[in-house]
């Protein structure tokens, strides 16, 4: 069996790669996460894209573990705010992971902006880093708009406001299946699977 380490501590990120690769057949291959493996000190997010967040996280965690890593950094891009809160999604509001307040804050900031103009996207940047070296860096984007008022109570984040294309629900009325099926996270972690398959 070999071990591919999700460089994440997120349960619900590490259930979704788990359901992939299961789906996928790769039999020989066990998803771990952080809390499997003993800690190493975990870099600050600081390069101005997805990719290269997820990749240096994937690479850190080589280093550390000396096992197959992926990482993914994503985040929610708004057109009218040119493509803002991108990269810093998670401490949009000054305090990391403080989902209510960066909710409120981008709900705020457009406020004023008409309905035919609310238009954003999630990114999700996913990394494959193996221990030889070999990088494979892939990205998946989902289009929605942000409606005015939270609806729903799944998932995490921005969901309550994202409504994706040809979708009457929000990401946070879908069950967790459904989303995976659709969104820029489960995209990104399946065009990683053809260089997974060499791993087992
Ligand atoms: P990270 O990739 O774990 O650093 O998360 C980045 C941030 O982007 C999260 O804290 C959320 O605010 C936002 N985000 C990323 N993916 C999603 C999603 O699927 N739903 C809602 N918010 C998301």
């Amino acid at each position: 069996m070999t071990k591919l380490l999700l460089a994440t501590r997120n349960e619900k990120k590490l259930g979704e790669l788990r359901r992939i690769v299961a789906a996928e057949g790769l039999s020989g291959v066990e998803v771990i996460g952080l809390a499997d493996v003993p800690s190493f000190p975990e870099a600050p997010e600081t390069a101005p894209d997805f990719e290269g967040n997820a990749v240096a996280k994937a690479r850190d965690a080589v280093a550390a573990t000396g096992l197959a890593a992926i990482a993914d950094d994503s985040g929610l891009a708004v057109d009218a705010l040119n493509g803002m809160p991108g990269v810093l999604s998670a401490r949009w509001s000054g305090r990391h992971g403080d989902d209510e307040a960066n909710l409120d804050l981008v709900l705020g900031q457009l406020r004023d902006v008409p309905d035919d103009r609310r238009g954003a996207q999630f990114v999700c940047a996913a990394a494959l880093v193996l221990p030889s070296g070999e990088e494979t860096v892939v990205r998946g984007e989902w289009r929605g708009t942000l409606i005015r008022e939270r609806r729903g109570t799944n998932g995490f984040g921005y969901d309550p406001i994202f409504r994706p294309d040809g979708e009457g629900r929000t990401s946070a009325e879908m069950e967790p299946a459904e989303k995976d099926a659709a969104s820029h996270r489960g995209l990104a972690l399946r065009l990683l699977l053809p260089a997974l398959r060499d791993l087992g």
